[in-house]
């Protein structure tokens, strides 16, 4: 039998009103087994037949409204599970994924998001390709229009996973990522005044410029949620993002990062609470992905408020 997964304190019941954004990189089953070279964690632990369930416990234990899933390499069957939770879903695969060099693969890896279609209405979609000085990238973005049904407002939700590695070049081609889907947002929002949510593996530590980017651009006044949870419950580490969104150990070494993220717009939404990160004693010596929790990423949810709309018309 399989040890318990990983717990963490959050309540099921979301607060009235609220809306539950989830954000995982859900770590992609072909690169997870043949790629990543997770040298601490035995490969029955990352046998599918048993993986599948243990995410799908991660997803649906927290009830999101919405969920934003990066590395998704078995859509379908995420798809078909969701469904009978209430979930419709969106996926948009990257033009060229590792996944499918990596033999007996399940086709490309890919972002995917997914709503409650009791409490959202899908008003748009549009996907694209993240270019990089006018040059397509290897990186995609998925943007939907949800509407609200509750209050029968407009949301934008977008979801990302930038390119990975370290690297001065790598950090600016992450950087013109950012750029990138900071103006796609721009022109497939058409000057709507709604709420925008940006959640993502941005694969960049808050010290990238990436993440000043997207903070301080004028157009959206994005903020990142966990960062400011700690500002509202008035914490010691006020401001300061978790200490890791990551934490995994491969051949080269342990790497120990904060490395996603929601970005929100401040003027639309508070952030009311945060799914607290494990402890390092609960991940456990060995880290993850591992029995007890199935990707080498954890997930993020944050429970936002509506706040009044500053349009005197709604
Ligand atoms: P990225 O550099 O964005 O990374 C792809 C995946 O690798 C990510 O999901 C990332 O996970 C993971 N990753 C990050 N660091 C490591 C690491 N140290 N070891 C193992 N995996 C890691 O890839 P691109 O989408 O830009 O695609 C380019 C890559 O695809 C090339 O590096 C190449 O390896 C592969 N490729 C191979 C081809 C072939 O013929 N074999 C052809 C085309 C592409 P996370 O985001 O969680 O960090
Ligand atoms: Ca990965």
């Amino acid at each position: 039998a399989l040890p318990p997964r990983i717990e963490r304190n959050f309540p099921s019941e979301k607060p009235a009103n609220s809306i539950r954004l989830l954000q995982w990189n859900i770590l992609s089953q072909s690169l997870g087994e043949h790629n990543d070279n997770f040298v601490c964690c035995p490969l029955e632990a990352l046998d599918w037949r048993t993986r599948r369930y243990r995410i799908l416990e991660e997803i649906i234990e927290y009830n999101a409204d919405i969920i934003c899933l990066q590395e998704v390499d078995h859509y379908q069957f995420l798809s078909r599970a969701l469904r009978t939770q209430g979930y419709e879903g969106i996926y948009f695969p990257k033009p060229d994924s590792p996944c499918i060099y990596i033999k007996g693969n399940n086709g490309p890896d890919g972002c995917a998001i997914f709503y409650r279609v009791n409490d959202y209405e899908l008003i748009k979609v549009e996907t694209r390709i993240v270019e990089v000085w006018r040059v397509q990238s290897n990186q995609v973005v998925i943007l939907t229009m949800l509407r609200h049904k509750a209050t029968d407002r407009q949301i934008c939700v977008a979801t990302t996973h930038l390119k990975a590695r370290q690297g001065a070049l790598l950090s600016t081609l992450r950087n013109e990522q950012g750029k990138d889907i900071l103006d796609f947002l721009e022109n497939n929002i058409d000057g709507a005044d709604c709420p925008v949510i940006i959640a993502g593996d941005f694969n960049a530590e808050p010290t990238e410029p990436v993440y000043s980017t997207i903070r301080s651009d004028p157009r959206f006044g994005l903020d990142s949620a966990y960062r400011c949870d700690g500002i509202v419950q008035g914490a010691e580490d006020a401001g300061q993002e978790p200490p890791y969104t990551t934490w995994k150990v491969r051949g080269e070494g342990e790497c120990c990062q904060t490395i996603d993220y929601v970005f929100f717009s401040r003027r639309h939404l508070g952030v009311k609470q945060v799914l607290p990160f494990p402890t390092g004693e609960q991940i456990g010596p060995n880290r993850v992905p591992s029995f007890q929790y199935p990707s080498d990423h954890f997930s993020l949810a944050v429970d936002f408020d509506l706040l009044p709309s500053s349009d005197a018309s709604q």
